[in-house]
């Protein structure tokens, strides 16, 4: 058998980025709930965590029951062109993670096999595909959308669930690669879409409390690339448009975005060609949940051991089963 080939030189997190010390990492892998892959932010999840992310899950169903919302699923990707469209490389060209797929014959594959066995860059004969992760669940919903033509006058709700990819490798456990996030998006008029925030502002707080987990909403911004991006995350903050459900999980000093309360104006109608029933430009706004963020809430204030949690949260999540 071949030693297992060497750290590639070129690749973008380096050896001494994978060791180092998170306590907060460090005690959820030691009691198996996270199970570490070498790579930051890229972890496997016991069968616990899972149960508790599941029960999120429900919950943020029953939460929203009243909504009729449309139920969309997709992998955790998007087309390619999609992608382009989107302008996500304009705001986070930094988070954003495209598929590659080797597109070689046999002799390149040699080539390949070659640079494996010393330890040397193999990845040239690796293309894009027209693969891309997807960034947030609703990603992929804002081009289907578009397709059917213009909103009922009462707009639409959509609730999307996706795992998402964001190049962030960090120690911290609640900033990871890949993680799950539950949407509901709406899509209608600016009034229709403040109303639908300020309803899951007040209901995203409420299911925080009922998780006895200590909390606080903020206003936001998102992590917009570049010098360009300070302004553009300074108008963003102007404009009001993100706030944050936030939970000290990682320190307790330090509060982690838990759940995000968004109104894009009419970025994405103005992007997709969304148009509202009166044919003006549609408005949107999403709210987001990161279920490993919640799950990870809950294991660090009530405990590992799940058996051990306050009964009235356990009925929360589970009494409904
Ligand atoms: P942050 O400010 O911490 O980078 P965000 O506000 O940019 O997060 P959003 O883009 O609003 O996050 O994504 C919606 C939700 O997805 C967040 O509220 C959070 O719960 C979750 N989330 C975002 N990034 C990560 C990540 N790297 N790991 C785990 N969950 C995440
Ligand atoms: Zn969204």
């Amino acid at each position: 058998m071949n030693q297992p080939a060497p750290i590639q030189k070129q690749a973008i997190e380096s050896v001494a980025d994978i060791a180092g010390v998170n306590p907060l990492r460090d005690a959820l892998v030691d009691a198996g709930l996270l199970i570490p892959t070498g790579v930051q932010g890229l972890f496997g999840r016991s069968g616990e965590f899972e149960h508790v992310v599941e029960a999120l899950d429900a919950l943020i169903t029953r939460l929203g029951a009243d909504q009729q919302a449309e139920v969309l699923r997709f992998p955790p990707a998007m087309s390619r062109p999609d992608f382009e469209r989107s302008e996500y490389l304009k705001g986070f060209p930094q988070l954003a993670g495209t598929v590659h797929s080797f597109c070689g014959g046999e002799h390149e594959q040699q080539r390949v096999l070659q640079c494996l066995e010393r330890g040397e860059d193999w990845t040239e004969y690796q293309k894009p595909t027209y693969v891309v992760f997807a960034p947030a669940a609703c990603y992929p919903v804002y081009p289907v959308m578009a397709r059917r033509g213009a909103l009922p006058e009462e707009g639409r709700i959509v609730d999307a669930f996706s795992y998402c990819f964001r190049h962030e490798p960090s120690l911290d456990p609640t900033r990871m690669q890949l993680f799950r996030m539950r949407e509901y998006i709406r899509f209608g008029t600016p009034e229709q879409i403040q109303a639908f925030r300020s309803e899951w502002i007040e209901r995203g707080t409420r299911m925080i409390e009922m998780l006895e987990l200590p909390n606080s909403i903020d206003l936001a911004n998102d992590p917009f690339f570049g010098r360009g991006g300070k302004i553009v995350a300074r108008s963003q903050r102007e404009q009001n448009l993100k706030f944050e459900l936030l939970i000290p999980i990682e320190s307790d000093d330090r509060l982690t975005a838990c759940l995000s309360f968004n109104y894009h104006m009419d970025h994405f109608g103005l992007l997709w060609g969304i148009k509202a029933s009166d044919e003006s430009v549609a408005h949107t706004g999403c709210v987001g949940f990161g279920l490993e963020r919640l799950t990870l809430g809950l294991f660090r204030h009530h405990g590992f051991d799940i058996a051990k949690w306050p009964k009235t949260v356990c009925d929360v999540l589970w009494g409904h089963a």
